[in-house]
């Protein structure tokens, strides 16, 4: 077989470019990463799938330089509540009023194709970056330098040479078959419809007993636990609204996607509101695990790793997740000479994290299911008994710290999202001090952070932001001089300087002391 002369090289092959396959191009080429994307088709994917995500989302579109192009297309929302099957409250994660330690709201809702071409948008503007539509991986080989990837273009067999390659190509992902990496099977599956529509006007909900005052129904994810047709609704941005009606199980998926079929659905929730449906389509929630996410060079992210019921709305923010997690390592490997052997962390950090919140995800699709009147009775006693113990409960509980990898194991908060105050100029805190390796402290008259250099760091004074003394309180409670943040904006460590960068030395620099103190 012969190839044409279309052979290319570079750093990072990413294989995809749906959502997680372009946040990945965009953090790689903004650190100077050479990228080549491989895109079976030529637009985007038209139809919207994922509705929601959370402040750490927003965050890593800081750092991949892309916030001011989502942002407008963000509709910040109020958190998420669920109705039991007397329409009654049973759980409300609402975040009205409450603290936003990360700078963004807890939850965003957008549209999901208006978001990719963002994402697109951007890497046409970054000349590290080369995003080849229409061209289809077929094969790959890998060796102890390099790994080749073959591709079809425009009816032409092409291959491109990567020092690692990314397979963000989707829960089907050609890549991990050709590997032939299995999936763990989670054990859930349940049929939905889920229907888009831009409604004019808000949506009509019946009373429900126990809502609190602060809910506003229009601006919150409602699920209505009902074991008649448990159903989603989330409003989505502008005018976009969408609804997951669970299948009963003598259901037909093409009847139920008929149009009257859809119309006699949604008639409950709207009044004379002129509406116009986007698209209905049945999906079957699953959750899966991938039991291999790195194979020799290359790494397994976004929906080809792992699937989730969306009931938190996680699966894409997992896949940003796991490239944030192997774009600074790559970057650290590449411009800073790290021995690669750090990307070996990449599975132990992010499969735990996933597990964790997929785990939280079919425990909330196992009760939303919930078919059996009495059964769902009794469910909805528990919640409001666990209810009336628990206290301004959000989603952002349910994300897990990392347990294992690169971080100071047992320091406190070691593992856990690093807050992100809003600063009295408006901005946020890495706006001001910047991406990358981050260490804040408290100030010490015996330690000066001018002797720590920068190229590898970025040393602070908590004293020195103007953040109304956040990040000092933090370091406080924790009891804590110091904090070292990694780049992906999880913490290292909490501790004394001197401790937190010679531990990193070890553990991320081997004894290359690129981040020296004197
Ligand atoms: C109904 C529903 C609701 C959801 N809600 C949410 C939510 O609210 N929040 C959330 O975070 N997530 C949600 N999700 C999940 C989210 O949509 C997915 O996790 C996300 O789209 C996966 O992105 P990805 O880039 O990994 O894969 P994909 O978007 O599937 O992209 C894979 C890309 O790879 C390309 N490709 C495939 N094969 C090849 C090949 N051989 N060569 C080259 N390219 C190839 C494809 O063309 C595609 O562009 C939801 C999903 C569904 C179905």
């Amino acid at each position: 077989m012969t190839y044409s002369q279309q052979e290319i090289s570079c750093d990072v092959a990413i294989i995809g470019c749906g959502p997680v396959g372009a946040v990945a191009a965009n953090l790689l080429g903004r650190q100077g990463l050479k990228v080549v994307v491989i895109e079976k088709q030529v637009t985007h994917y038209p139809q919207p799938r994922a509705v929601h995500i959370d402040h750490e989302m927003m965050r890593l579109f800081q750092s991949a330089g892309v916030i001011q192009r989502v942002k407008p297309d963000m509709a910040e929302t109020d958190g998420h509540l669920h109705i039991g099957a007397d329409g009654g409250v049973i759980r409300y994660m609402g975040t009205v009023g409450a603290p936003r330690p990360f700078g963004w709201a807890n939850d965003y809702f957008f549209y999901q194709p208006e978001l990719e071409s963002h994402l697109r948008a951007a890497l046409l503007q970054n000349d590290a970056v080369n995003l080849i539509l229409g061209a289809e991986f077929t094969s790959l080989a890998q060796d102890d330098n390099e790994v080749t990837i073959h591709y079809t273009a425009k009816n032409e067999k092409c291959q491109v040479r990567a020092r690692w390659m990314i397979a963000t190509d989707g829960a089907h992902s050609p890549v991990r078959k050709s590997l032939g990496v299995e999936l763990d099977d989670l054990n859930f599956e349940e049929p939905w419809l889920v229907v888009d529509a831009e409604v004019e006007g808000p949506l009509n909900f019946p009373e429900f007993n126990g809502l609190s005052g602060s809910a506003d129904l229009q601006r919150l994810s409602v699920m209505m636990c009902d074991p008649s047709r448990p159903t989603t609704l989330v409003p989505g941005r502008r005018n976009h609204r969408r609804w997951e009606f669970m299948l009963l199980p003598d259901e037909d998926d093409i009847e139920m996607m008929r149009e009257d079929n859809v119309a006699e659905l949604l008639k409950p929730w709207l009044k004379d509101n002129n509406y116009q449906i986007l698209r209905a389509s049945t999906y079957r929630f699953h959750a899966l695990v991938a039991k291999q996410w790195q194979v020799g060079r290359v790494f397994i992210a976004g929906d080809a790793a792992h699937q989730t019921p969306p009931f938190f709305g996680q699966g894409m923010c997992h896949g940003f997740r796991d490239v944030a997690n192997l774009a600074w390592k790559m970057a650290a490997i590449v411009n800073e000479g790290v021995d690669a052997s750090i990307l070996t962390t990449y599975q132990l950090e992010r499969e735990s994290h996933v597990r964790g919140v997929i785990g939280a995800a079919v425990e909330a699709g196992r009760y939303i299911c919930e078919l059996d009147p009495k059964v769902a009775a009794q469910r909805d006693a528990t919640f409001r008994d666990q209810a009336a113990h628990r206290r301004g409960e959000t989603a952002a509980d349910l994300i897990p710290p990392i347990r294992e990898g690169l971080i100071l194991d047992g320091t406190p908060s070691a593992g856990d999202r690093f807050i992100q105050p809003q600063l009295s100029d408006g901005r946020m805190l890495d706006d001001f001090i910047g991406q990358g390796w981050r260490l804040i402290a408290l100030p010490d008259p015996a330690v000066s952070l001018n002797s720590i250099p920068t190229s590898s760091i970025t040393a602070v004074s908590a004293d020195d932001l103007p953040d109304k003394g956040a990040v000092r309180k933090w370091l406080e409670d924790r009891g804590a001089e110091a904090v070292l943040i990694r780049p992906d904006h999880y913490v290292f460590g909490t501790g004394k300087a001197f401790d937190l960068i010679a531990a990193c030395n070890a553990q991320v620099f081997q004894g290359r002391e690129a981040l020296k103190c004197h």
